[in-house]
């Protein structure tokens, strides 16, 4: 189900935009308008048909996303595994700080060789409802303030249905524009795009290396642009919309931790109105690669910092609970409830 479908359904039964925005701001705040008994005020204020038609709205609203489990990590933050209608399954991560991660795709067509979810190829999109869906259902158990997306799957080979999840969560959802974050390998349909959207989101570019051969290798199916190309493209971004690019490195031991990396850091962002995010490897099953040694982190952060490029270590919250980045997944049954 899309946004766009919910209006037009809504429309068709007389309703005014200020009265569907009031449906839908109802749902995202876990306070669904249904049958009469809460918000009988709000219901007067809708036309007849719309009244009559709430109840079985809010029905399929509320059977759009069903949690399966959730699993608590030592930091505050929780996995939750959710069902769609159909019986896919997905990811999202309640993060601390009232931050939600959500996920935009069952599976992911880019394959990067250090994340789970690109094992599995590309099973289906989620329509933009069962993206917003994810925030209703997370608001159950505390309050959302942000949203990023960087759970499962590429938001830009879903743009429509991300995009219409991201101007809904914007307008009705309570959630600050820069406290949206659309996080991309590049493809760049997104720099046409977000620019032009009334809710402009943050943005997270995954950069992981600075050399447009070994990005290919790690990255195998992102489009082919070359590393300083899309840091240009996300600076003109940045500077539109007034907040910073945040950068995504995933820290591989021996393979993007050297020196040459920094200096390509260095070459690519000093002056550049961004922050790089390194996020030491979430190792999930047995494989080649391996986080660094926590010294040579701390020595790559001080470099980069003491020459400009503004470095934070984000080790990703719920990696006790396989809800790190890189970690998620549609999983399969033998994990639910566990
Ligand atoms: Fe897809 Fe993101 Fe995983 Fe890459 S890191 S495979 S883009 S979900």
């Amino acid at each position: 189900m899309r946004i766009q479908d919910l209006h037009h359904r809504l429309a068709e039964l007389g309703a005014l935009p200020l009265h569907s925005g009031r449906i839908l701001r109802a749902w995202l705040q876990g306070r669904p308008l249904d049958s009469g008994r809460r918000n009988q005020q709000a219901q007067d204020f809708l036309p007849l048909a719309v009244r009559e038609a709430l109840p079985q709205l809010v029905r399929e609203l509320d059977g759009l996303v069903r949690l399966r489990s959730e699993h608590p990590g030592a930091d505050g933050s929780a996995r939750l595994l959710v069902e769609l209608s159909d019986g896919q399954m997905v990811e999202s991560v309640l993060l601390p700080r009232d931050g939600l991660c959500v996920s935009s795709q069952v599976g992911c067509a880019v394959g990067c060789v250090f994340c789970m979810t690109g094992k599995s190829g590309l099973l289906r999109q989620l329509g933009s409802a069962e993206i917003v869906a994810q925030v209703a259902l997370a608001r159950r158990f505390r309050p959302v303030k942000k949203v990023v997306f960087m759970g499962m799957g590429e938001p830009a080979h879903n743009l429509d249905n991300v995009l219409e999840a991201i101007d809904l969560l914007g307008s009705e959802g309570n959630i600050g524009h820069k406290n949206l974050v659309f996080s991309t390998v590049g493809d760049p349909r997104v720099f046409e795009r977000l620019p032009q959207e009334r809710v402009k989101p943050a943005l997270a570019l995954s950069l992981h290396s600075t050399r447009a051969d070994l990005r290919r290798e790690l990255l195998p199916k992102a489009p082919p642009i070359d590393p300083a190309e899309l840091v240009e493209l996300g600076e003109r971004y940045a500077r539109t919309v007034g907040y910073p690019i945040q950068y995504q490195w995933t820290l591989l031991a021996g393979i993007n931790d050297g020196q040459e990396e920094l200096d390509g850091i260095l070459r690519l962002l000093k002056g550049k109105y961004a922050v790089m995010n390194l996020i030491p490897y979430n190792s999930l099953e047995a494989d080649d690669y391996r986080r660094p040694a926590s010294e040579r982190i701390v020595e790559m952060v001080r470099y980069l910092h003491s020459r400009g490029v503004l470095t934070k270590v984000r080790n990703s919250a719920g990696q006790d609970v396989e809800g790190g980045c890189g970690q998620l997944r549609a999983r399969a049954v033998e994990l639910v409830n566990t």
